[in-house]
């Protein structure tokens, strides 16, 4: 029996680091944008069971989402584009399924039959590649991550390709993403990398029906008609995608002038109605008109890395775009400030921003920034560990409270203003053990974080094990913290933030991953209206 959804797959070649993840989030919004109801779904091919408790040097960011999932980052994307909420199915590893296919085996469930790659575990990957399927979705878009021709790919190459057979051709759709290189030295694009890719695809049973080529120069007519031969794709199904020259969020655009989404409908035989891609594009003029707008100093432990940070560096220009303006993100590596450098950089920036993170490394660096802004009236915004910090340096250079600490880092610290609550003191597992997903909070009236939000009740995601010690919630309130956003029931921190200052506020959630282009997050906008605000004032007194 077929399933009540259609399939598209998108597969990478040649290389890595292509972008797949932005090409398959565009082609959803494409797709919606065409009235189509669409889940997109990530397969990562690594044995992790999932990113959870991988290095973000590995890894880059680990995506939580609103169901309390720690997933690959890709699935920011997706939901930055489509605007769709993703959920613990919308992505899996294969350390996943081969967990899931070991418990089996361990439960008896295969009758003693031997267990093997197929069918046992191309079963249990299209399983969950079907569980998206519904009477109510159009298109299961899946993005398999890996390279053609890896090791690790194998098993979910072979696993789509029998979903073609099995579904039939017609209800399946492969996508392969492949890489162009331009060489300098010859003044040439090379195709034959891509016809590798695509050999490798054949060799398994997947024959692509459209080709997506990644490429820093124009494909010329003839390089996409040889293209279209050697890969055996129709010459319209052979798709450019040009590095974009302002922002990731012109891709949709690009596609569709192509015509990506049309070949789609017409292999579906679906109805084809006019693309609804105006407020899109709208968002794209405004982004191209965008004034030059505040700096915003990051101060992090992964500084460097752009993909440690990704929804948080999005989410922090999606702050701008609500003001029509570009912000500049500089990143200053805590370990930096801790050492008494980089000092000048945050003194002369218009906001600070100490982001999530855990362990000790860096940790005091982002405390002296914390005590720079706020002693110099600098905007301030506080993001998980960002709040833990911004507690310790109020304990400690406010309230008095010498070695005030969180028991992250030091477990005997004559002040644990951060500490973990009983439930957490219990467990000792790593993986998929911390305070997950979305947490409903409620603001405290007359507050910049009720300004900002406009509403009284709001819910965010979470990632984390330490919180804010109640034992110390009265001495850091008289001395003028204000505790803005609570759980419900009284008993969690949420938001902390300062009155006598422009603008200070510090959540314990990561409102990073619900930011949208289309609906930048509130208390990003209000952010980076208080830097804009500094920087406005400081131009017009210089
Ligand atoms: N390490 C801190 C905790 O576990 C903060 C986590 C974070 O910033 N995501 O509570």
């Amino acid at each position: 029996m077929t399933s009540p959804s259609q399939f598209v797959f998108v597969t990478g070649g040649v290389v890595s680091s292509l972008g797949k993840g932005l090409t398959v989030a565009s082609l959803g919004r494409l797709l919606i944008a065409r009235g189509l109801r669409v889940r997109l779904l990530k397969v990562d091919p690594y044995l992790n069971v999932d990113p959870g408790t991988m290095n973000p040097y590995q890894h880059g960011e680990v995506y939580v989402t609103e169901d309390g999932a720690e997933t690959d980052l890709d699935l920011g994307h997706y939901e930055r584009f489509t605007g769709q909420p993703t959920s613990q199915k919308s992505n899996f590893t294969a350390g996943r399924i081969y967990w899931d296919v070991l418990r089996k085996e361990r439960e008896g469930c295969y009758l003693g039959g031997t267990v093997q790659m197929v069918p046992h575990i191309t079963d249990e990957i299209k399983a969950r590649i079907r569980a998206l399927a519904a009477p109510d979705v159009d298109i299961v878009l899946c993005e398999i991550g890996g390279t053609v021709g890896d090791i690790e790919s194998l098993v979910f190459l072979e696993a789509i390709r029998q979903m073609g057979l099995e579904e039939g051709r017609e209800r399946v759709l492969y996508i392969h993403l492949t890489y162009v290189p331009f060489i300098k030295a010859a003044g040439e694009i090379k195709t034959k990398p891509s016809q590798h890719s695509v050999a490798r695809l054949r060799e398994i049973g997947i024959s692509p029906d459209v080709l997506i080529c990644r490429t820093e120069v124009p494909l010329a007519e003839d390089v996409k008609r040889k293209l279209a031969l050697f890969c055996s794709v129709p010459f319209h199904a052979v798709i450019e995608e040009k590095d974009v020259d302002t922002s990731i969020y012109e891709l949709p655009l690009t596609l569709a002038d192509q015509g990506l989404d049309e070949i789609i409908l017409v292999h579906f035989r679906l109805a084809r109605p006019t693309s609804r891609l105006a407020d899109w594009r709208r968002l794209v003029d405004r982004i191209r008109l965008l004034e030059p707008g505040p700096r915003i100093a990051v101060v992090g432990k992964y500084a460097e890395l752009q993909d440690a940070y990704k929804s948080l560096f999005e989410a922090i220009h999606h702050g701008g775009f609500a003001h029509g303006v570009r912000v500049e993100i500089v990143k200053v590596p805590a370990e930096e400030v801790e050492e008494g450098r980089q000092l000048d950089t945050l003194k002369s920036a218009d906001g600070i921003l100490v982001p999530g993170g855990f362990g000790s490394r860096g940790i005091e660096g982002k405390i002296e920034a914390i005590r720079l802004a706020r002693e110099n009236g600098i905007p301030f915004f506080g993001i998980c560990l960002g709040l833990q910090c911004a507690v310790i340096e109020f304990a400690r250079h406010v309230v008095g409270l010498e070695g005030a600490n969180t028991t992250e880092i030091d477990r005997d610290c004559p002040h644990p203003v951060v500490c973990l609550m009983e439930e957490q003191e219990r467990i000792h597992e790593k993986g998929g053990t911390m305070r997950l997903g979305a947490y409903p909070c409620v603001l405290e009236k007359d507050t910049r974080a009720r300004q900002a939000y406009e509403r009284a009740k709001v819910s965010e995601r979470h990632r984390h094990r330490y919180e804010v010690n109640n034992r110390y919630r009265e001495v850091l309130a008289e001395k003028g913290m204000v505790f803005s956003g609570l759980s419900p029931d009284g008993n969690l921190v949420e938001i902390v933030e300062l009155k006598d200052h422009p603008w200070f506020v510090a959540t314990q959630a990561h409102p990073e991953f619900a930011s949208q282009p289309l609906k930048p997050h509130p208390l990003f906008a209000a952010f980076v209206g208080a830097a804009l605000r500094r920087r406005r004032n400081e131009t017009d007194v210089g």
